[in-house]
């Protein structure tokens, strides 16, 4: 579904990406794992179009996607949460809820609000607050219900788990496993390696803007370098 070969991204002068290579195929969920500043955020901007790579390729269901804007992007399915969940803090639940549903152009948004309410009850009984006043677990539950108000084909979520409690972790990678269960392709950035490989089905590893190792969740979970880079000895 989602190609992405020779990647060469820079800030400035600076290279960012060194030559990365990713495949997303259609109805899996890919997990990009590796430090603070390996590149990860970097690379889901240039699938958004928020950073256009100087060299390489990105193609979507076959389609050439670099040099897309942001908006195109977003039409053609791809949905992205960002590290922070970046939620509208001073509009309600329900105003967010609606914000991602604003490059369609059907007549199903009511529908669809209904499903994700009836999916994040939790997001029904807050409907008419301040999403700023929502738990950091419930924003990131809104966030996740928002991007799905897009119908994305593919998701992209950067650092899910950030700041939460475990408990609350836990429903998070259960909500982004019953997601992909229901037809939606992830690719998913995460420092917590040890759940998103329990999560994923397909994993690379990033280190300084280079893609070092690659295979099934499986494998990558029981690599003697991924356990001791990423897994700890818990
Ligand atoms: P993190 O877990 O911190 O999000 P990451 O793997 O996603 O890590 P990136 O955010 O992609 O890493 O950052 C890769 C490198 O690019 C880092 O060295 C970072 O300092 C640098 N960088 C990120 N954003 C910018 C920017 N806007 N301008 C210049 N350099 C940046």
């Amino acid at each position: 579904m989602l190609e992405i070969s020779a990647i060469e991204a820079y800030y400035g002068n600076i290279r960012i990406l060194k030559g990365v290579d990713l495949q997303v195929p259609e109805g899996s969920i890919v997990t990009l794992i590796g430090a603070n500043g390996a590149g990860k955020t970097t690379t889901l901007r240039t699938i958004t179009g928020a950073l256009v790579p100087r060299s390489g390729r990105i193609t979507f269901k076959g389609e050439d996607i670099i040099g897309w804007p942001l908006h195109k992007v977003a039409r053609i399915g791809i949905s992205m949460i960002p590290e922070g969940r970046a939620i509208f803090k001073k509009l309600t639940v329900e105003e967010n809820l609606e914000m991602g549903a604003l490059n369609r152009k059907d007549n199903e948004v009511k529908q669809d609000k209904e499903r994700v309410m009836d999916r994040f009850p939790i997001l029904r009984e807050r409907l008419t607050q301040q999403a700023g006043n929502l738990s950091g677990g419930e924003q990131q539950m809104l966030a996740i219900a928002r991007a799905l108000m897009a119908r994305p084909k593919l998701l992209l979520l950067d650092e899910p788990s950030m700041g939460l409690a475990p408990q609350i972790v836990a429903d998070v990678f259960r909500v982004i496993k019953e997601i992909n269960d229901q037809g939606t392709t992830v690719l998913l950035v995460e420092q917590n390696a040890r759940q998103a490989l329990k999560v994923a089905h397909y994993g690379y590893v990033m280190e300084t803007g280079r893609i070092v190792l690659s295979g099934t969740a499986a494998a990558l979970a029981q690599d003697p370098k991924v356990i001791e880079a990423y897994l700890g000895s818990r």
